[in-house]
């Protein structure tokens, strides 16, 4: 390739660059702008052929409080470029929620595990099994509630996610529940439990009812742990129980 032809693709990809951004904003580039792009010999002094940098996302304000859908995909773009913390280097693909925006229960766990890494959604795995069949026998259906976790990116070793990691990634989750609006959150495990500010010390943090940002919390196991200990499938259902009252579904 000699120097025009080379001079002519970053040209082209500098033109192609700006339709893009232009297509993707919803805000037309000025003529003028793609004209200073010329080929060679009307190449302007002026122009930079250095690549643009991406363009940001839309901020979630921008979209209509009403379209809660649109606002958790929002959420999940941003989620899925995001660098806040470390566990961004090791993800596969982020993972923002499954389930329905509108949902009477939020069901909240701590981070994504190898599958969910490898699928981008939460709880698919062999504990996302069980879930899927405590939310059953709730008299729910799978699809008909929302589930998230508090880091959005999956932890080396799917150990437990940082105060640090949690911290950065708790505008994702304060923003979810607040479009979400459930009745109820069930917090899957003692991660989620605190980071929802339910696990008080000097106390048991689970199968007690607590409260974030006004919403009723219960803290029970997480099912990746009732897979090892089968035995407290008893005290969760308990507590799922008190849940299902809660909202007025019939206990079994
Ligand atoms: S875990 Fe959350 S804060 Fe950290 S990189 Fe992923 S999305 Fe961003």
């Amino acid at each position: 390739m000699d120097e025009d032809d080379e001079r002519r693709a970053l040209v082209e990809e500098v033109r192609a660059h700006l339709e893009w951004e232009a297509e993707w904003s919803g805000f037309p580039v000025p003529e003028a702008e793609l004209a200073a792009v010329a080929y060679p010999g009307t190449v302007s002094s002026s122009v930079s052929l250095a690549p643009a940098p991406p363009p940001a996302p839309t901020p979630v304000e921008q979209v209509a409080p009403g379209d809660r859908a649109g606002r958790l995909r929002v959420l999940a773009t941003e989620a899925a470029a995001c660098t806040r913390c470390r566990l961004h280097e090791g993800r596969h693909k982020s993972v923002f929620s499954r389930g329905s925006f509108d949902a009477s229960v939020a069901f909240v766990g701590e981070g994504p595990g190898y599958n969910e890494d490898q699928q981008g959604e939460p709880f698919v795995g062999a504990a996302g099994q069980l879930l899927d069949k405590m939310i059953v026998a709730m008299g729910l259906t799978r699809d008909g509630v929302y589930v998230c976790n508090v880091v959005k990116c999956r932890p080396p070793e799917n150990r437990t996610p940082l105060p640090d990691e949690a911290g950065a990634c708790s505008p994702y989750l304060t923003q979810q529940i607040d479009i979400v609006k459930p009745q109820v959150i069930v917090a899957l495990g003692r991660c989620a439990a605190e980071n929802l500010g339910v696990a008080e010390a000097g106390r048991s943090w689970r199968g007690q009812w607590g409260a974030y940002r006004g919403i009723p919390v219960m803290p029970t196991y997480h099912p990746a742990y009732l897979l090892r200990s089968p035995e407290m499938k008893k005290p969760v259902w308990e507590d799922l129980q008190l849940v299902m009252q809660r909202i007025g579904l019939k206990k079994s």
